[in-house]
């Protein structure tokens, strides 16, 4: 399907909004996307029309409301192309999904003595609950380098897997340099060695498609938010018989079979037992419709569009004087740069006044700042909506901003 830019674009309300006097440019969508009117519409719909408790009444409205998210469910299977719904474990978000495995899976396998890997370039939501479950169960942390492109240091990956290597947990793009790394071969290197994986993907599904049965993990995770899809909503995939042998984490209704006093509680099938409470309903109903959407539009001519719009950002700040561009040359979505020996928090802020939102900061990602002995940087994140003029608008910017701070 062909890709039009500023069709897609007018689906959105908030992108034609003034900020500071200027129009948006809002290149902040690796933290949060924007949503299209498809997924705005459909959760207001629901509310209107179809909302009821799920999972608990025998009335019309909750069994269709049970109906329209479990659909969801098989959805969000396709979207992956996982083999079955029951793989779909519906979380609040990608934090939420790397805790549940980490304390479930984590906090009942491992021994100590036991260890697992995780990279120098993870988010702190994939970091900080390996590191929790490792001190409690007495595991042992290892980490994959980087090398100075901004990638993986994968063949240094031999060297850290032995006999008690338990998992390997990595991102599949990185949200500070957008290297893709090559999941594929990382899983089929721990695969060999027995040790399971975990893919952070919540900065690779809205921008290419993904086939968790091409890449052989185990496990997949995701935010709604960061796909154009409502926020406290994520995926998890889980292969089923991980699951199986997975406890819950989180007690409370719906996880269970039969609840007994003063012990003897027997818990629900998988994925059911991993979902402890109500829902978050009307934001899975309205992730199901962002999955739509997205699906509409094609992974494949969104990576098209977005592939040709980075390569046109790098060049243009590339011409940027004493700009300093972090990661490898191909990437995904997301520019980290420094100014100069400008604090990125001040080069925000002068973006800010000119209606440009960027991120600024150490973005979740500490150990990676350190690499590159720097306190922070700017991010500017290209979704499939920004476009050619939004990157010169950044560039003359920031040309702007050196002329005015100096060198
Ligand atoms: C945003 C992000 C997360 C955390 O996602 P939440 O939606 O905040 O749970 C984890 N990993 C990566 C790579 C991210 O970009």
């Amino acid at each position: 399907m062909s890709f039009d830019p500023a069709r897609v674009r007018a689906e959105f309300p908030i992108l034609s909004r003034e900020v500071n006097g200027h129009p948006l440019a809002y290149l902040d969508s690796a933290a949060s996307a924007q949503r299209p009117l498809a997924v705005i519409n459909a959760e207001s719909h629901f509310y209107q029309h179809g909302y009821a408790a799920v999972h608990r009444g025998i009335h019309s409205l909750s069994a269709q409301a049970t109906t329209d998210m479990e659909n969801v469910r098989a959805q969000a299977a396709r979207f992956l192309n996982a083999p079955s719904a029951e793989e779909i474990i519906f979380v609040k978000g990608t934090t939420e999904g790397i805790n549940l495995v980490a304390n479930s899976w984590g906090g009942s396998q491992l021994q100590p003595g036991d260890n697992l890997i995780i990279t120098e370039m993870e988010h702190h939501a994939n970091i900080v609950p390996w590191q929790m479950v490792a001190e409690r169960t007495g595991a042992e942390i290892r980490v994959l380098p980087l090398n100075d492109n901004g990638e993986l240091a994968t063949e240094q990956l031999a060297g850290l897997i032995d006999s008690r290597t338990r998992l390997l947990a990595v991102t599949h793009v990185s949200n500070v340099l957008g290297t893709v790394n090559p999941v594929k071969a990382l899983v089929a290197q721990a695969k060999a060695a027995g040790v399971l994986t975990l893919i952070d993907g919540a900065q690779a599904v809205m921008h290419h498609a993904v086939d968790v049965q091409d890449i052989g993990c185990d496990f997949y995770v995701f935010s709604g938010h960061k796909i154009y899809g409502p926020t406290g909503t994520g995926v998890l995939y889980a292969r089923k018989a991980l699951q199986e042998i997975m406890p819950p984490w989180e007690g409370g209704g719906s996880m269970i079979a039969q609840v007994s006093l003063p012990t003897g509680t027997t818990w629900n099938t998988t994925p059911w037992r991993f979902e402890a409470g109500t829902p978050n309903t009307g934001g899975i109903i309205g992730l199901g419709a962002a999955l739509t959407w997205i699906s509409e539009l094609g992974l494949d001519a969104i990576h098209q569009r977005e592939t040709q719009l980075m390569r046109y950002a790098l060049d243009k700040l590339a011409s940027v004087p004493d700009i300093h561009i972090y990661g490898p040359a191909e990437r995904s979505g997301v520019i980290a740069f420094n100014l100069g020996k400008h604090h990125a928090f001040d080069v925000g802020s002068f973006l800010d006044q000119y209606g440009i939102a960027i991120r600024t900061g150490h973005h979740c990602a500490m150990p990676l700042m350190r690499h590159y002995a720097v306190p922070a940087m700017c991010r500017a994140s290209f979704a499939l909506y920004n476009t050619e003029e939004e990157a010169d608008r950044l560039a003359t910017g920031l040309t702007r901003i050196h002329r005015l701070l100096g060198g």
